[in-house]
């Protein structure tokens, strides 16, 4: 069943399989044919299935792939916010212990020469120990009196700090911490405070500077970015230099102008960075655009944060998702190969299942079309023989009766031929009776040799013609060509005398030929009577028959003196009751005989007119 007619085809299939095999015909038309439209609808509907996946697919496959960065950012952003939280934790509790020392509190109440210089010494030594980029001591009133860099030009002493903020809070009596630029150092730094205590009384503020600026650097070839913003949303650390002291949110302009008052971050007002939510996506973080430069291009990241509250600070990672795409593309790539290769399968898995089934019903359509066509044969062999059969009973009847048609017709030849000896016996006898009443039995004797003699010939001339007229037996035997005609001259005998034909037979005895004798003697006999009668009308009469080897059997031809055959009777000599002679001599059946009898032994019989104007005729018998 071919599958350019889907709508056959389904006949011929279970339900199941008939979706697809609409599928796979619409698919393999080409558009070859018109759509019907039940496969346009099937066809759109198909699509739109098709369509939707593949959206489905490629968002699945989106938040796969943006989870699995979440979950590696979060990773990183743990790591660098418990790097940074280790190293301010390490500072966080050297202003008290700083505090509590004798030479910061005789620096705070003697303020004299050697406690000074002594502290600067200490506050120096703690600051290399420590690795803090600066340790100073205040008055209660905000002055520098000690610091840890009192040798060099950006030495604190002398200045007045009391506007900082962690210097507000250190003076309430609270532990304090603040991030600001450097004023003298331009220097990014985290300040933590503690109150210097003299008797309950508090008498001045330690505090503690150290530079965050190699944490950042530490941190800035990760791939990933990272920013820390204060409370307000301001960046003040990023792996982005150009990021820092920018807003991530917007900040009210009382709180910018506070932030202006406190100089936190230089004297400049605070930019806002172009940093906008794009979606949320829960534990994964949120996706974000951020432009770096105004006119840039902005760039997509997956933007996850944790507060440090001991800080004041919230720490973000910014994590490109350029990657994700690329991995979205591929993973889809290596889905849709996947679902290519499934869908080839199935459809090759289809097609094949299809032409099994076609296969299969069409061969059993040729196995019973060849089943029957066998019986029919079967059959048909079996009329066959049975014509056969009948043919060759009918041939055997037919040459029987011919025979007997031929006995009757030399019926009167033959009674004569066996009334003259019988004559002669009667003579015979009565003479020898005689003879023997005389009492010369010596010539009576004679007398019944002649008898025995006549009554041999005559013995032959009915072998003869029990043998002529005996059914063929079909069995073949070596037949001498040479006696063969021989045999059959001798039963036209009286004929040949009487009718003063003459016989010219040039055989070589050696000659012979393997069929069977019976047939080959009465086809004989038929051409030489036909020769015989033929010449009745003529005066000079001959019967000439000569024998020969060709190719690989054996030819006989008989010629004789007669007039031959007329051209335009010649093709019917064969037939069937063709006859020239006169009602009561002739039936017509001798050579149509004969012509059977030829082609049953496998030879043939051919019929001319030889120059000197008689009938010619030739038999060809294969040599088996
Ligand atoms: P029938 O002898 O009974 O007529 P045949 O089949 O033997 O039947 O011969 C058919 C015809 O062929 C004859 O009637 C005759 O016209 C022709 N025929 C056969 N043999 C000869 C021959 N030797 N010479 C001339 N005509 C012949």
């Amino acid at each position: 069943m071919p599958l350019g007619n889907p709508g056959a085809v389904t006949e011929i299939y279970p339900k199941s399989d008939r979706l697809l095999v609409q599928v796979i015909s619409i698919i393999r038309m080409n558009g070859r044919l018109r759509f019907s439209p039940t496969r346009l609808i099937l066809l759109l509907v198909l699509c739109i299935i098709l369509s939707a996946g593949l959206i489905a697919g490629y968002r699945a496959l989106t938040y796969q792939a943006l989870n699995e960065l979440g979950v590696e950012s979060r990773n990183r952003l743990t790591l660098f916010v418990s790097n940074l939280g280790g190293a301010l934790a390490k500072y966080e509790h050297l202003p008290k212990l700083i505090s509590s020392n004798p030479y910061v509190l005789d620096a705070l109440l003697q303020r004299h020469s050697p406690q000074l210089d002594a502290t600067n010494l200490y506050l120096e030594s703690v600051a290399d120990s420590s690795g803090a980029s600066d340790v100073y001591l205040m008055d209660k009133a905000g002055l520098t009196i000690a610091a840890s860099n009192w040798n060099l030009d950006r030495s604190f002493i002398g200045n007045n700090y009391s506007f900082r903020p962690y210097y507000q809070t250190a003076i309430t009596g609270e532990a304090g911490r603040y991030f600001a630029l450097g004023i003298q150092s331009q220097q990014r730094g985290y300040y933590f405070s503690y109150p210097v205590h003299s008797e309950n009384k508090l008498v001045g503020v330690i505090v503690v500077k150290i530079n965050l600026a190699n944490i950042e650097a530490a941190w800035s070839d990760r791939g990933d970015d990272f920013i820390v913003t204060d409370d307000n949303g301001i960046v003040f650390l990023s792996t982005q230099a150009d990021w820092t002291y920018k807003s991530i949110r917007k900040i009210e302009s009382e709180k910018l102008e506070q932030i202006l008052l406190s100089r936190q971050y230089r004297d400049q007002p605070v930019q806002r960075l172009d940093f906008i939510d794009i979606e949320d996506l829960g534990d994964a973080g949120s996706r974000v655009k951020l432009t770096h430069k105004p006119g840039s291009k902005a760039i997509n990241y997956l933007h996850l944060k944790i507060p440090m509250p001991d800080a004041g600070w919230t720490v973000h990672i910014l994590s490109k998702t350029k990657s994700v795409r690329s991995t979205v593309v591929l993973r889809a790539s290596l889905a849709g190969f996947g679902l290519l290769i499934v869908l080839l399968l199935v459809t090759l898995y289809a097609v094949n299942r299809q032409r099994r089934l076609a296969l299969q019903g069409s061969t059993e359509l040729l196995e019973q079309r060849v089943q029957r066509r066998t019986r029919e044969l079967e059959n048909e062999v079996e009329e066959r023989k049975k014509a056969e059969q009948t043919l060759r009973d009918t041939q055997a009847e037919l040459i029987q009766a011919a025979k007997l048609a031929g006995l009757g017709q030399m019926s009167a030849g033959i009674s004569h031929e066996l009334n003259q000896p019988l004559t002669a016996i009667r003579n015979y006898s009565e003479n020898a009776q005689r003879l023997l009443e005389r009492k010369q039995v010596e010539a009576a004797v004679g007398n019944l040799e002649e008898i025995s003699e006549l009554t041999g010939r005559m013995a032959s001339i009915i072998s003869q013609l029990r043998g002529f007229s005996r059914k063929s037996s079909g069995d073949h035997s070596r037949v001498s060509i040479d006696q063969s005609v021989d045999q059959a001259l001798s039963m036209f005998k009286r004929e040949i005398e009487s009718s003063e034909v003459g016989v010219l037979a040039r055989i070589d005895p050696e000659l012979s030929v393997t069929t069977d004798p019976l047939l080959l003697n009465q086809v004989l006999v038929n051409l030489i009577s036909n020769a015989i009668q033929a010449m009745a009308s003529v005066k000079a009469r001959q019967i000439e028959i000569n024998a020969g080897i060709r190719n690989s059997g054996i030819v006989i031809s008989i010629s004789d003196t007669g007039p031959g055959i007329p051209a335009n009777v010649i093709e019917n000599v064969f037939d069937p009751f063709f006859t020239t002679k006169e009602v009561g001599l002739g039936l017509g059946l001798g050579l149509s005989i004969s012509y059977r009898i030829m082609e049953s032994l496998g030879g043939k019989i051919e019929v001319t007119n030889s120059t000197a104007g008689g009938a010619h005729f030739e038999l060809y018998l294969p040599n088996e």
